[in-house]
């Protein structure tokens, strides 16, 4: 494990002996031109995104088609199942796997994925922005960087990670942002945990793990919990707001700034929340939401003594994946406050 003193805490070749299991998902990295209308669809196996990586024959690399989904398509339940797969491989004592898939929702699946795997063996989240046969593909590039990570004993217990140009991110800090460049993926609370540089890993710091905090639901066609987001705008009268007791099972309000909506918000965020529960998180997308410091009506400290729970710095995305994950597991008020409280 990492030494926590040192601020690069490793730094090592790939060994190629070692075992990478890739698990195909769909996405752009496995589209190809197919549609009448002209536009590209995933078509693309497992096997045929290893084979057309140079250098990726070098590893005993296998690979699964799990899904062949654009990423937008992507459920809960495909990535319970997922993380059952996950498990499972540890058991066979494959050393790292590799999910390839739609950058859409890769922010999202590699969290929630990372919410529930409590194995050590690595798991690598890679796609692309350009599909396969486009000028510049960058998918063979980030599916090599990705096993890369995956077979590096160096990427062991850190948690579910994602790799894209070369950098490596935590899942619970990684955001997609931007909608076409090849460089969309940062961290822009922590930085990259580290990069693969002339194939090895180097890692700049330690994620922090939150490991075991949420039990992997046995069945994953069960249905989950149903949990939204409503996000605060300026001017807006919370007319979506009305209701929502009787469809959510949980809510997530993507509030303005660190933590604050419209004042004519605050009547129906106090009632919802005495029926569900109300995570107040940020629709800024960095930093966290406040807990002391505004007192206005619909700021954080008014919202929170209203009974919302504070999302920490997690995004309104992660803070419904880790909402819905805690509802599914039957966790009451308390243990979701608690959840959130160590995201803080
Ligand atoms: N633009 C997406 C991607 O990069 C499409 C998807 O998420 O499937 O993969």
């Amino acid at each position: 494990m990492p030494d926590k003193k040192d601020p690069i805490v490793c730094s090592a070749a790939p060994d190629q002996r070692r075992t990478v299991l890739v698990l195909a998902l769909g996405g752009t990295i496995a589209m190809t031109p197919t549609s009448a209308q002209g536009g590209v669809t995933p078509t693309l196996t497992g096997s045929d995104l290893v084979t057309a990586v140079p250098g990726l024959q070098d590893f005993e690399v296998t690979a699964e088609d799990f899904r062949r989904l654009p990423g937008a398509s992507l459920t809960t339940g495909d990535i319970v199942e997922l993380t059952h797969r996950l498990e499972q491989a540890d058991r066979e004592g494959v050393h790292g796997v590799v999910v390839t898939q739609g950058t859409d929702t890769l922010e999202e699946t590699s969290f929630l994925a990372d919410l529930y795997y409590r194995g050590d063996m690595p798991v690598v989240f890679t796609g692309a922005m350009r599909s396969a046969f486009s000028a510049g593909a960058d998918g063979p590039a980030n599916l090599l960087a990705a096993a890369q990570t995956a077979a590096s004993p160096q990427a062991n217990g850190q948690g579910v990670l994602v790799v894209l140009g070369d950098q490596i991110h935590a899942a619970r800090h990684v955001r997609k942002m931007h909608t076409t460049s090849p460089a969309a993926f940062h961290s822009p609370e922590s930085g990259p945990l580290g990069h693969v540089i002339e194939g090895a890993v180097r890692l700049h710091h330690d994620p922090s793990r939150h490991i075991g905090l949420i039990a992997l639901p046995v069945n994953p066609a069960s249905r989950p919990p149903e949990v939204d987001i409503v996000t605060a705008s300026m001017g807006s009268t919370g007319v979506l707001l009305h209701g929502l007791e009787k469809k959510l099972s949980g809510l997530v309000v993507a509030a303005l700034g660190a933590g604050h909506v419209p004042d004519t918000w605050v009547p129906r965020l106090t009632a919802l929340a005495t029926e569900i529960p109300v995570v107040l998180a940020s629709r800024i997308g960095t930093g966290p939401v406040l807990t002391s410091t505004y007192s206005f009506p619909g700021s954080e400290i008014d919202l929170l003594d209203r009974g919302l729970i504070a999302a920490g710095s997690l995004d309104p995305y992660k803070a419904r994946l880790l909402l819905g994950a805690q509802l599914a597991a039957g966790a009451a008020r308390p243990e979701i406050a608690e959840a959130f409280r160590r995201y803080a």
